[in-house]
């Protein structure tokens, strides 16, 4: 193990821990990612990256062969007492530079530490934390195999479990949600069409099977909610009795299931930390937040975490901001994990229909409302988090649109050479200044060197018809907009002093 203090650990390589560390290491920071498993997870929960997803592993420059690797995302045929009612189609807002991908988790977990390992950090496997001490100067970790680390932060992406949010002193409060799913990623033949993933409503809970890409072709997940009796299943108990529910939910007789790639049996949980920062000790993804797997949030949202936190964690590391600065983090992420836990508790509860009065209005009504275009648009467009915006936190606006807060779209842009780029393509360790002609940006040049030495691509967009500039954090979304370097001087010192702490509402 290298003896040398890091700036930061990272507990846990999982999608959250390795984009955490992608971003830190893009900007200079010494991160080292530890993670207690010996090697890569070989299974995978996720098989959906929304858009947001995508567009952060690109402004990490993890994309990689993603796109070509993936399926586009397939609609659900809904069925009720075995009729089919709906089909929930994919509705892709065009305006938009990235789209939903069926992909697995292990292949973006995959394509991250291959980018991690070209900026020159391997993950240490086996080296679990296992104790922590902070004081004023930084936290000193215990890892398995008795090594001892000492860095100036320290963030657990270790998980739903998370020892580092327990040893953090934070709490996790919450409720099931459902409680037993049973899951099965099996090969299999006769069970459905391969173009659609298909959901079957029935009295006694439902059944969920989607089609999953690898060689054989006949790769599904299957998914069921079944009453806790209290006993343990193992994998080949979990496999029979889902075969047992594809003609007793499904009407499916002929399906032959041929083996299991994984299987699992889970209670759904809705679990927000009470706080995402103790002291020098910070949480991300599913160590700070879980909720039902349905519309696939939990990675993106963990990746989300990890974009929001880097930039500030690498502002602070370099002396550029006070730590208050990371205050902020909680402050815009934890609503949005908020959101997320609502929205699919609300969509877990009405698809599970606990009840005679629930599942009529899934039935009669959920079903047919979910046929409607308008509502397709808008449930893609929430599930992709595309539409995310910070504005009412510490560091939000009022004005026009984008207002400070919000994410501003990709788009074609120009660097001051003419060279063709995107604005993704020049943020991720990186902030943008877009304005529609470069002479707008000149008298800004100086107040940002000062405050963010290095660290600003300037790009035009000959599109943006206004006389103001776009200042765009590097994860995208806006910080400030405006024409006159006093005014950005006040916005940049909110974040460069100690004022946050004063200007939080
Ligand atoms: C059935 C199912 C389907 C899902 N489908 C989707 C989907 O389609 N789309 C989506 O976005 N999300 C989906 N999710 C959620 C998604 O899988 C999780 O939200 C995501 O894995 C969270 O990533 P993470 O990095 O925060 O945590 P994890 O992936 O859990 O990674 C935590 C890492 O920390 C390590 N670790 C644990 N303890 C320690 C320790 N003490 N020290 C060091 N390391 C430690 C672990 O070994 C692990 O590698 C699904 C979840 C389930 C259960």
């Amino acid at each position: 193990m290298n003896p040398e203090r890091s700036d930061v650990v990272v507990a846990g390589a999982g999608p959250t821990g390795l984009a955490l560390s992608c971003a830190l290491a893009a900007a200079g920071v010494r991160v080292r990612v530890v993670d207690r498993a010996d090697g890569p997870a070989r299974t995978s929960r996720a098989n959906i990256l929304h858009a947001r997803g995508a567009e952060v592993l690109a402004r990490l420059d993890a994309l990689a062969d993603l796109r070509e690797q993936a399926v586009a995302p397939v609609g659900i045929r809904m069925h009720v007492r075995g009729e089919l009612l709906t089909t929930l189609a994919f509705a892709p807002d065009e305006r938009e530079a990235v789209q939903a991908m069926f992909v697995s988790q292990a292949a973006v977990e995959q394509r991250l530490r291959d980018r991690l390992a070209e900026l020159g950090v391997d993950v240490e496997w086996g080296h679990g934390v296992e104790e922590l001490a902070q004081d004023r100067d930084g936290v000193t970790v215990e890892l398995s195999g008795g090594d001892r680390v000492r860095a100036a932060w320290l963030v657990g992406c270790d998980g739903a479990h998370s020892l580092v949010r327990s040893l953090a002193g934070i709490d996790f409060p919450g409720v099931p949600v459902v409680e037993r799913f049973l899951l099965a990623d099996v090969h299999a033949d006769g069970i459905a069409d391969r173009e659609h993933s298909a959901g079957w409503y029935h009295r006694d809970g439902i059944l969920m099977a989607m089609p999953m890409r690898d060689a054989a072709g006949n790769l599904w997940r299957l998914m069921a909610n079944v009453p806790d009796d209290g006993r343990r299943l193992d994998g080949s108990e979990v496999v029979r009795r889902l075969e047992e529910l594809l003609p007793e939910r499904a009407g499916i007789t002929g399906a032959h299931v041929r083996d299991a790639v994984w299987t699992s049996v889970f209670r759904i949980h809705r679990r927000l930390a009470a706080d995402y920062r103790s002291g020098r000790v910070l949480l991300a993804g599913d160590a700070a937040h879980i909720h039902s797997p349905f519309g696939g949030q939990g990675m993106n949202t963990g990746i989300g975490d990890a974009e929001n936190l880097a930039w500030k964690l690498a502002l602070v590391v370099r002396g550029l901001a006070p730590d208050a600065l990371l205050d902020t983090y909680a402050a815009e992420r934890r609503p949005a994990a908020a959101d997320v836990l609502r929205r699919t508790t609300t969509n877990t509860r009405a698809l599970v229909a606990d009840g005679p009065v629930a599942r009529w209005v899934r039935d009669h009504l959920l079903v047919r409302f979910l046929a409607l275009p308008a509502v397709q648009r808008q449930a893609t467009r929430e599930a992709s988090q595309l539409g995310l915006t910070y504005r009412r936190g510490p560091l939000g606006g009022r004005g026009a649109r984008p207002r400070p807060g919000d994410r501003v779209r990709d788009r074609p842009v120009l660097l001051r050479d003419g060279t063709r780029t995107t604005l993704t393509g020049e943020l991720g360790p990186g902030w943008g200044l877009l304005s529609g002609n470069a002479e707008a940006a000149d008298p800004l040049v100086a107040v940002l060197e000062r405050h963010l030495p290095g660290s600003v691509s300037r790009v035009t967009d000959p599109a943006w018809r206004h006389p103001h500039a776009l200042l765009v954090r590097p994860d995208g979304h806006l910080l400030w907009r405006g024409a006159d370097a006093t005014d950005l001087e006040r916005r940049l010192a909110r974040i460069t002093s100690t004022m946050i702490g004063e200007s939080a509402p």
